[in-house]
C-alpha cells in the first residue's frame, strides 16, 4: 500500500531515526565553514545532541546566512564530490546556492517518488512537467521523482501553452505538475480554445510552489476534472518532496524521517503551542553535501492535531497562509494575501487572475485590488458592473476589514508571469 516501508514508522521509530540522524547531520554540518563558526559562537558541539529536545540549542540558519555564505560555505565536501547544484535568485541581492552529491539527489527523487505514490501516481501514468527547468528545483525535482517512480515524463517545462496542451492531448497525460496560478492561466486557455479541460482525462495534479486557496484547488479540481494534491518544498531543502498531500487531501504530511520540523513564533523565536500557527523550521536529516541546521523558511503554518485517517504517521501540515514577509499593514489592519485570494476564488463571477496594488493617498495607505471578471459576467450595463464592484468590495471587507478599492478588468488582461505569480505590487513611497 505504502510506496516506501518508512511511511509507516510509529512515532518512536520516527524519533529514534530522528535523533540519530540529527547527530550524523551536525556532525557533518561542522565540517562547513559556516557551522564551524556558528556552532563555535553558540558554544555547543555536535556531540551536545544527546536527545531530540538539544535541537533547540542549536543555532538558526537564515537566508542572509546563505547569502552570506556564498557560494560554498556549508559545503561539507570537497566540490568534486557533488555532482548537482540549483541557484535561488530570489528577489534582490546575492543568489543562494544548494549544492547536491549523487547520494543527495537518490533520496531526494526517491522522497518525491513516495510523494506522488502517495497521491495514486503509478508507473503507467503519464507524467507532464509544466513548470520550468534549469535552476528552479520544482523542473528537475520533480522530474527525477516521476521517473524514480517508473512513469513517462515528459520535461516539457514552462509557458507555451498550445504546445502543453497538444502534448498532454496526444500522450494521454494523466499527471501534471503546475503552479496554481498557471493551472488557471491553462483554464481560460482551454475555453479560449474551446476545449473541454475535463477531456484532456488528467487525473491527478500536483499543484504548489507559491500559495494559493482551498477555494483555489477546488475550482480547479472543478474546471478540470482532476484530484490537485498540494506540494510542498523550498529550495534550501531541496525542493519539492518536503510535504505533501495524502488522499485525504486535508494537511500535508511533512516527511520525519527526511527533515525535522519546528514551528517557531518569529518574533520570539520559541516554539508556538501545539497546533498554533507560526514559522516553519526544518533541518535536513539525509543530506549529506550541504545539510542545513534549523533554517528559518519565513512560511506561516501550523501543525494539524490528530492521526491522518490514512495510516502515515508523519505529522501533517496545514496549508502554508503566506510568509511572515508578506504581511501587508494598511491602516493599521494586518492582511495577508491569501485572505484576498480566498475572498475572490470563492465567487463565481470572478475570472482566474488578480493583482493587489498598494499605493498611498496622501498620508493613507491604500489597497486597490484588480480582478478579472469571466468573460459571461463582463457586461456593458455599468449598473450591473457596478453591483459586482460593490459586492466583491463588502466580501473582501468582512474577511479583510478594511475597504478596498476594486476595478473589474476583462478576463486575461492582467500580467501573467512564466513562474510564480507576483500578485501584490506595492507602489508606496518609501518614507
Ligand atoms: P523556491 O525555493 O524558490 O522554490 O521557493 C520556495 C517557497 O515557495 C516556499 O518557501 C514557499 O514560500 C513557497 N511555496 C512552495 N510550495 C508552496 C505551497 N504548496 N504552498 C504555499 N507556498 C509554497
Ligand atoms: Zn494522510
Amino acid at each position: 500500500m505504502y510506496y516506501d516501508k518508512a511511511e509507516s514508522l510509529s512515532r518512536d521509530e520516527i524519533s529514534r531515526l530522528q535523533l540519530s540522524r540529527l547527530r550524523t547531520t551536525c556532525e557533518r554540518a561542522a565540517r562547513s565553514r559556516l557551522y564551524s563558526r556558528k556552532f563555535t559562537g553558540h558554544g555547543v558541539r555536535p556531540e551536545d545532541v544527546k536527545t531530540l529536545d538539544d535541537l533547540r540549542r542549536l543555532p538558526f540558519t537564515t537566508k542572509q546566512d546563505l547569502r552570506d555564505s556564498y557560494p560554498d560555505g556549508l559545503n561539507t565536501v570537497p566540490t568534486e564530490k557533488m555532482v548537482r547544484m540549483h541557484v535561488s535568485s530570489g528577489t534582490t541581492g546575492t543568489p543562494t546556492v544548494v549544492y547536491h552529491t549523487a547520494s543527495d539527489i537518490c533520496w531526494w527523487s526517491s522522497m518525491v517518488a513516495r510523494c506522488m505514490h502517495m497521491t495514486g501516481m503509478r508507473p503507467n501514468d503519464v507524467f507532464q512537467n509544466t513548470t520550468s527547468y534549469g535552476l528552479f528545483t520544482g523542473g528537475l525535482g520533480m522530474h527525477y521523482g516521476a521517473e524514480r517512480l517508473g512513469c513517462l515524463a515528459i520535461p516539457m517545462g514552462a509557458g507555451n501553452t498550445q504546445r502543453q496542451l497538444k502534448l498532454i492531448q496526444d500522450f494521454k497525460v494523466t499527471a501534471l505538475h503546475i503552479i496554481p496560478s498557471y493551472a488557471l492561466y491553462l483554464a481560460n486557455f482551454c475555453a479560449q480554445q474551446g476545449i473541454d479541460p475535463k477531456s484532456l482525462g488528467v487525473r491527478i495534479a500536483l499543484v504548489g510552489a507559491e500559495p494559493y486557496s482551498e477555494e483555489t484547488r477546488r475550482r480547479l479540481e472543478d474546471i478540470f476534472g482532476f484530484r490537485a494534491f498540494n506540494s510542498y518544498g523550498l529550495s534550501e531543502m531541496n525542493g519539492p518532496g518536503v510535504a505533501f498531500e495524502c488522499p485525504e487531501q486535508n494537511g500535508m504530511h511533512l516527511w520525519e524521517d527526511a527533515y525535522l520540523a519546528e514551528i517557531i513564533d518569529p518574533e520570539t523565536l520559541e516554539p508556538v503551542a501545539p497546533g498554533e500557527v507560526g514559522e516553519l523550521v526544518l533541518t535536513t536529516l539525509c543530506r549529506e553535501g550541504m545539510p542545513i541546521v534549523r533554517y528559518r523558511t519565513r512560511d506561516l503554518t501550523r501543525i494539524l492535531p490528530g492521526g491522518c485517517p490514512c495510516g502515515r504517521s508523519h505529522v501533517r501540515i496545514d496549508r502554508i497562509t503566506g510568509r511572515s514577509d508578506d504581511l501587508i499593514i494598511i491602516k493599521g489592519v494586518n492582511i495577508y494575501p491569501m485572505q484576498i485570494e480566498q475572498v475572490l476564488m470563492s465567487l463565481p463571477e470572478v475570472g482566474q487572475n488578480y493583482l493587489i496594488e498598494l499605493y498611498r493617498e496622501g498620508p493613507i495607505d491604500q489597497i486597490r485590488i484588480k480582478v478579472e471578471v469571466k468573460e459571461e459576467y463582463f457586461v456593458e450595463d455599468m449598473r450591473s458592473l457596478n453591483a459586482l464592484k460593490q459586492k466583491i468590495a463588502h466580501k473582501l471587507r468582512d474577511e479583510i476589514l478594511v475597504t478596498p478599492k476594486v476595478d473589474l478588468v476583462e478576463h486575461n488582461t492582467l500580467p501573467k508571469s512564466e513562474g510564480k505569480a507576483q500578485r501584490v505590487v506595492d507602489n508606496r513611497e518609501p518614507e
